[in-house]
Order: structure tokens, then sequence, then C-alpha cells
């Protein structure tokens, strides 16, 4: 008999008699899921308070306007965030019009087709990945509260393998810089921003009250390479893991030059958006910052996690100033990285939502369908 028909005549009914049979409870999935067509899509705009001002080599501020994106359908509600920023040419206003172009995409789409809706959505417009990754969040939130599984399921990864995220000191005064670091003994890792005037005071004051590991992220903020070198080569000796973005993205042969003669790696933040961006980032960097409103979605994130792999490069994730629903989708991810910085939710004091905890520095995740993040 040939092995197709013998499975034809013989093999199913025996699996059914002489093995399932002893095992009543047992499921064999449903492969006839299908919701059909039509989502509804509506946004809001909330503004998110900081604790803190928050300064960073380039700009300071108070508060964010966040946009948070519902997409609705069978009962069932996705909800995503994009935290615009302006480096990349997004503002509320470019975020909502991004939006607002997809609603006649989710008219007629099927959520559970999400890998295609994927690609429409990043073809949208060029760039405004905030308002793309807000997009993709929903969906996938969606997709995981309709199979009942949190995202780190759907992609096979182990929640109990998150690593432990950094907690981020803002540039400040040198005594708010230091009760800013009291007020961060939970966390077992620090990143201090620096690249304005007065890095090494900021540096001092950090380790005059803590011996903790320090990540410097200096934000494009030096623009000589022989200034980034005595700057990384002092800092090396003050005990600092790795500088994050020390030139101008646009600095590539200086990054590279950089890179042959420092000792701690060089992570790309603002040099690096998408997938397409990592091969020519290989040569200059030795990580990148994923972030998912730079990548425009988790979707993209997922791709460029498995890229960089293969690339030998290491893996941080980071946020923007963004709420719980923005870290705890990008925190599903963390069981793949080398480095978290997801502290955006942390920095802000009115999130409106709860999700992935963070407990003495460890990110903690639930076992809620979806990003697992819920209204307050
Ligand atoms: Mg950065």
């Amino acid at each position: 008999m040939k092995r197709r028909e013998f499975f034809e005549t013989v093999g199913l009914a025996a699996v059914g008699t002489s093995v399932l049979a002893g095992l009543p409870s047992i499921s064999l999935g449903n492969t006839k899921l299908k919701t059909g067509k039509g989502m509804k899509l509506t946004y809001e705009v909330k503004r998110i308070n900081l604790k803190h001002t928050w300064t960073i080599s380039r700009n300071s501020s108070d508060y964010k306007d966040n946009v948070f994106v519902y997409l609705e359908k069978d009962g069932i509600m996705g909800v995503g965030e994009a935290g615009p920023n302006i480096r990349y040419d997004e503002t509320p206003e470019s975020t909502v019009a991004t939006i607002e172009k997809a609603i006649p995409l989710f008219a007629n789409a099927d959520p559970l087709e999400y890998v295609q809706l994927g690609y429409d959505i990043k073809e949208l417009v060029p760039g405004q990945t905030a308002a793309k990754a807000a997009i993709d969040i929903a969906l996938m939130d969606w997709v995981g509260k309709a199979l009942n599984v949190p995202l780190y399921r759907l992609w096979g990864l182990d929640p109990n393998k998150s690593p432990y995220t950094s907690f981020t000191i803002g540039i400040d005064t040198i005594e708010v810089v230091k009760q800013k670091t009291l007020e961060a003994a939970p966390y077992k890792i620090l990143k201090v921003k620096v690249g304005k005037e007065g890095d090494e005071e900021l540096i001092k004051a950090v380790r005059s009250v803590t011996d903790k590991p320090i990540r410097v992220d200096a934000n494009e903020g030096w623009t000589d390479k022989e200034v980034a070198i005595k700057k990384i080569e002092w800092l090396v000796k003050n005990g600092v893991e790795f500088i994050e973005q020390p030139l101008p993205a646009k600095m590539m042969e200086e990054t590279r030059w950089l890179r042959d003669r420092v000792e701690i790696p060089i992570i790309a933040d603002e040099a690096v958006k998408t997938a397409s961006d990592i091969p020519k980032l290989a040569e200059a960097y030795d990580g990148i910052n994923i972030k998912i409103m730079k990548a425009g979605g988790l979707q993209e994130a997922l791709r460029m996690i498995w890229l960089a792999k293969s690339m030998n490069m290491k893996i941080m994730i980071g946020c923007m100033i963004e709420s719980s629903v923005g870290c705890s989708a990008a925190a599903q991810l963390c069981s793949l990285i080398d480095y978290a910085d997801l502290d955006g939710n942390l920095l802000i004091s009115d999130d409106p939502f709860k999700g992935t905890d963070v407990v003495d520095g460890k990110i903690i995740l639930n076992d809620r369908p979806g990003h697992g993040a819920i209204v307050r």
C-alpha cells in the first residue's frame, strides 16, 4: 500500500480508536477559527504627565500627548499607543492624520491575517512609525485576546526570562540628579543621559550615591569623535557598561573609528529605526536599541530581533515616554534581548493603564491575553 493511502485508510481511524479513546479531554484545536472582515478603529489623544521635567541632550518636557488606538470587533477591543517623537518628524497631529488613513484599511480587514495587515500598515505613508506602532500594537492585542493567549505565548517565548530594566536619570542639576538616583533605589541598573555640558559632573553625582552598573546615553549629543573618545575612556574608568548613540546617527564613519578604539559596546539608537537599517550598522555598532515606536510595531520589532541576532549584534529594547500600553507591548519580546530599558511608564505620574510590573527592577509579565495592559 502506498504511504498516502495507508494514512487515508488506516491512520486517522487507528489513532481515533487506539490512542485518543484513552484521552477524553484532548483537544484537536480549532483550525476553523474565523472572524470575518471589518474592524472599527477609533483613537484619542491623552496627555500623560512626567514625575520630573524630562531633559535629554535635545530637549526638555513636562508632559507628552500620546495617541491611543482602539480596534474593535466581535466584542473584543485591542488597545495600542503612539508616543510621537519630534526627532522623527512626528507630532500628535501627524500621528492622528496617519491613524485616520488606516481606518478604511480596517473596514475590510480580517485581523487574523495580521502579518499581511502589518505590511499594509507599514506602506500607508512614509515614516510616522509611532502611529503605525499604535495600530500594530492594537491589532496584536486584539489577536492575543481573540486567541486568549499573551503575545509572548503566541510567539513561543519564555516569560520568566525577562531581564532587569534600567531606570533612566535625565539631565538635571547635580542635586536633583543625586535625588533621582536615590529615588531609583529599587532598580539594579541605571541609565544616565549625557551629551550636554558637564557630563562628568553628572556621572560623579550618580557615583557619589551609588555603585550600581551604569549605562550611558548621549542621544547624539557629542559631535566630535576626539571629544567622544575622551568622554568614553573616562566613562569606562567610572564603571560604565555601554554607551548609546555617542555621535549623531549620520556620523557612521566616525562611529566606526570610535568603535575600533573603545572597550565598551556602542549601541545604536537614533541610527536605527527598522530592520532595513540593521545590515549597514553592523560595521559601526555592537548592538541596536529597538523601540516599538521607531520600528512601527511589534511585528517589525520581531523581524529586527531575528535579523540582529543573525548578525551577532547585542539587542536592547527601549521605549519613549509611554504608558503601560506601550511598555507592556514591548515587554512581550523581553526574553529575546540582552538589555531592557522599559521605564517609560515608570517616569510618568498618571499612567491611565496597568500592565507589566517591575519588581525590584525585574520585568514581570502577567498572564492576561494580548499585551496584558488594562485600564487602571
Ligand atoms: Mg537612546
